[in-house]
């Protein structure tokens, strides 16, 4: 373990800073990450339920949103821009860089996405929404989720005057041991 970033949440009107995070390629774990998928191999429950999913988040379910959330929301998993679009590109999806950017932001605001910021300039999103912190793993960028109950705070500073705690992101980051 090489550190802890222990950062607190931006509170929800602040969530348009994340926003800025830039669009950077993670593309060396696209391939086992994403399996190619067409539309057709979603069983009509499954869009069903996706098509639920997004309309009970307040989201108007297009094809194209249903594809993105087919692939995002399958399993608990960490994706980034780019990854989604190489995904659905893989699938033969003819989509662009800011479809993807605008589908997954809204997805994100809508609340059926987290979107975290891991270090300085790299966006995730990560379709498990419930509280849980992360390992980042330095050498291959993958994240992994750590629950709650795994971690204790023993003391945190107080809020300045007039402000509550929203909530605590924990990014810990890992890197492989070197051999002795
Ligand atoms: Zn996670």
């Amino acid at each position: 373990m090489e550190g802890i970033l222990l950062r607190a949440a931006a509170p929800p009107g602040h969530a348009k800073r994340l926003y800025s995070c830039s669009f950077r390629v993670a593309r060396q774990n696209v391939a086992r990450i994403l399996r190619p998928m067409s539309m057709t191999d979603l069983d009509s429950g499954i869009t069903e339920n996706l098509n639920q999913r997004l309309l009970s988040h307040g989201v108007r379910p297009t094809a194209q949103r249903l594809r993105i959330a087919s692939l995002l929301l399958g399993r608990p998993q960490h994706l980034s821009a780019e990854q989604v679009l190489a995904g659905l590109r893989n699938q033969g999806m003819r989509v662009s860089k800011a479809t993807i950017y605008n589908t997954l932001n809204l997805f994100a605001a809508s609340g059926l996405i987290r979107q975290l910021s891991v270090g300085n300039d790299r966006c995730w999103f990560d379709s498990n929404t419930d509280a849980h912190y992360h390992f980042h793993d330095l050498d291959t960028g993958a994240l992994m989720d750590v629950s709650l109950r795994d971690v204790e705070f023993q003391r945190l500073p107080e809020p300045p005057p007039g402000m509550q705690v929203d909530g605590i992101d924990l990014v810990i980051r890992l890197r492989r041991k070197s051999a002795a």
